[in-house]
């Protein structure tokens, strides 16, 4: 981690519009790239386009795993559009976004989040390099001939190429699962509804739930174990992803984590192991006792996190 004080400092500049007079007025010379994120139903994308002299010299698309946010898609295609800035060549660089929220993030110093610091790394190297970044923000649409690809991102959705770009697994989604409904009618709906059903397993009452997820800090990867949104052929299944959803040992039982962490075979012996180090049987009844119990649950989450990268991995390619 970069040290806080040798942080780069990142601020960005709003525009009304995007007329001749407001790029003569702001003095924007050299490359120009917009950059979008967008989300539809189960399908999110990223997109950039690089213009130099009123003239569109490069594009790029992105597709990002199901469960990432707007939010992510928007800064992810900042993150590439910096990332290209570095490898330009050209020293002078405009940045345009329409969210307003991730420029706000990458303003805020010390911000931990991944795809924010990525950015910044970025900034700083094409700062190191001499080349100058000016970020603007520009609402939506600004009718533009420049601008006519900002719906671009909404196209990068629709392909469906094997590997995806970016499926860091937004923190935020599971929190949301967790307590999508007021206090009063949560408990209910969330131990008798049809959603979240992995996360039950986990964290069966609400009240529970909310102090251990807070104790517990779970990493993107412990979350993709509590929520059974990851890397699972079943998962990706269901995202078209994968073109099974059967696991190794047998193609009939569907790859889902918890398919892995209390029955697969493949980890029997990691499974027997961990029993007799935590004294307790892994068993899908068991596994919000074992989450709860301090003492057992770094083991577990241990063991649990080893199938999850294991599954990433096993299920990058379909
Ligand atoms: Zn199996």
């Amino acid at each position: 981690m970069t040290h806080p004080a040798e942080e780069i400092n990142v601020d960005f500049i709003t525009l009304e519009d995007l007329s001749d007079t407001t790029i003569k007025d702001h003095k924007m010379e050299g490359l120009f790239i917009f950059t979008d994120g967008s989300k539809t139903e189960e399908k999110v994308g990223a997109a950039m386009t690089c213009w130099k002299n009123g003239r569109e010299v490069y594009c790029q698309k992105f597709c990002l795993a199901s469960y990432c946010t707007v939010f992510q898609s928007e800064m992810y295609a900042l993150y590439q559009a910096t990332k290209y800035a570095c490898n330009s060549g050209v020293s002078k660089i405009n940045i345009f976004s329409d969210s307003r929220t991730s420029l706000e993030v990458l303003k805020k110093p010390g911000h931990t989040n991944p795809l924010a610091f990525a950015t910044k790394s970025n900034l700083k190297i094409f700062a190191l390099k001499g080349g100058e970044v000016r970020i603007f923000w520009k609402r939506s649409h600004i009718g533009v001939q420049r601008n006519e690809r900002a719906d671009l991102a909404k196209q990068a959705e629709k392909h469906t190429t094997d590997a995806l770009d970016y499926d860091k697994y937004p923190i935020a989604y599971l929190k949301s699962t967790i307590r999508q409904d007021s206090a009063k009618v949560w408990n209910t709906r969330y131990r008798d509804g049809g959603t979240a059903a992995i996360t039950k397993l986990f964290f069966p009452d609400m009240i529970q739930s909310h102090r251990l997820i807070r104790e517990l800090k779970l990493c993107p990867l412990q979350v993709q174990m509590v929520t059974g949104h990851g890397g699972f052929a079943h998962y990706l299944y269901k995202f078209k992803r994968k073109t099974s959803p059967g696991c190794i040992c047998d193609p009939e039982i569907n790859e889902t984590i918890v398919h892995l962490l209390v029955e697969c075979p493949r980890y029997g012996k990691a499974r027997f192991e961990l029993e007799q180090r935590i004294g307790v049987r892994i068993e899908k009844e068991l596994l919000s006792s074992i989450i709860a119990k301090k003492e057992i649950s770094h083991e577990f989450i241990k063991y649990g996190v080893k199938i999850v990268k294991d599954a990433l991995q096993r299920n990058k390619s379909r």
